[in-house]
């Protein structure tokens, strides 16, 4: 008999794209550890980009993971239709005085990093160097008010002040000590939509009470930033679980831009669920994680 406790997991892709062998096995990871708990497997659609997310892709993602047999439980959550909840998520963190709005472009990013001949990276790529967040509030005033757009960061230093030190649980990893310092000011709400990936996860995923985020390996060191959140907006803390990620036959990753492997293109091949069920390790889930 299995003695785990029942988790609540999720699959959170994003309708950019097809699905392809990579995505297939990171739902099956999700839907294996709720199923094996007796507990319960969501889906989320993170469609809060506009501009690269399409109609077709959000009904094909459904349509995939039906055929290969992995149900969800309850109601798909598409990001796009809370924004109303992000905005006020971010009032409560704009009331703790943690963000500032930042109206560089990335020519001004790369500009000042130029001139100040330091560049110190993150998980992301280059550090925001700062520019806007010490902005006089007369300046931001007369900006906001021509119409310039604006992202808006969190302070990190103060953000780390506000909670003090942190950790969360990799069942994999153990404990981990959060850095979310790594990231520098991140974006919470870019400039085209009121949110970002690292403020509508974390709120969806304990809004939707997620108790194990599965995701893979690519995005371990962005649940320091999340744990960050999860303090500031008195959220609970899931457990999470990285899995590694599908290469093909040369050790590449499996991306978007690989059309012949998306499951669309295998099924309309001829392949079979077993057979794509097979190709994208669905096997090995029961054997590593019984
Ligand atoms: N939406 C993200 C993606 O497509 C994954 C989010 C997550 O699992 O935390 O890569």
């Amino acid at each position: 008999m299995n003695q785990a406790a029942s988790v609540t997991t999720r699959f959170a892709p994003s309708p950019t794209g097809l699905l392809h062998l990579g995505h297939a096995y990171s739902a099956a990871f999700a839907h294996h550890h709720a199923r094996v708990s007796g507990g319960r497997f969501l889906l989320r659609l993170e469609d809060i980009d506009a501009g690269r997310c399409r109609p077709q892709f959000d009904a094909a993602i459904l349509e995939d993971l039906a055929w290969l047999g992995l149900d969800w439980d309850g109601e798909v959550r598409r990001q796009s239709r809370h924004l109303d909840e992000y905005r006020a998520v971010l009032t409560r963190l704009e009331l703790r005085g943690l963000l500032y709005p930042c109206f560089c472009t990335r020519k001004d990013i790369e500009a000042e990093i130029a001139r100040s001949g330091h560049a110190p990276h993150g998980p992301d790529g280059v550090l925001y160097p700062g520019i806007c967040r010490s902005l006089p509030a007369a300046e931001r005033q007369d900006r906001m008010q021509a119409g310039q757009p604006f992202a808006l960061r969190l302070d990190m230093a103060a953000a780390v002040a506000q909670v003090g030190p942190l950790h969360w649980r990799d069942l994999d990893e153990g404990m981990q000590v959060a850095q979310p310092q790594m990231f520098g000011d991140v974006v919470l709400a870019r400039k085209d939509t009121p949110t970002s990936y690292h403020l509508a996860v974390t709120w969806d995923d304990a809004l939707q009470g997620v108790t194990l985020v599965t995701r893979g390996r690519d995005l371990f060191e962005a649940t320091h930033v999340h744990r960050l959140l999860q303090a500031l907006l008195d959220l609970p803390v899931p457990d999470y679980r990285h899995h590694g990620l599908l290469t093909d036959e040369s050790g590449r990753r499996y991306a978007k831009r690989d059309r012949s492997l998306t499951i669309a293109s295998l099924r309309a091949s001829g392949h079979s669920p077993q057979q794509v069920r097979a190709l994208a390790g669905f096997d090995s889930l029961s054997q590593q994680h019984p």
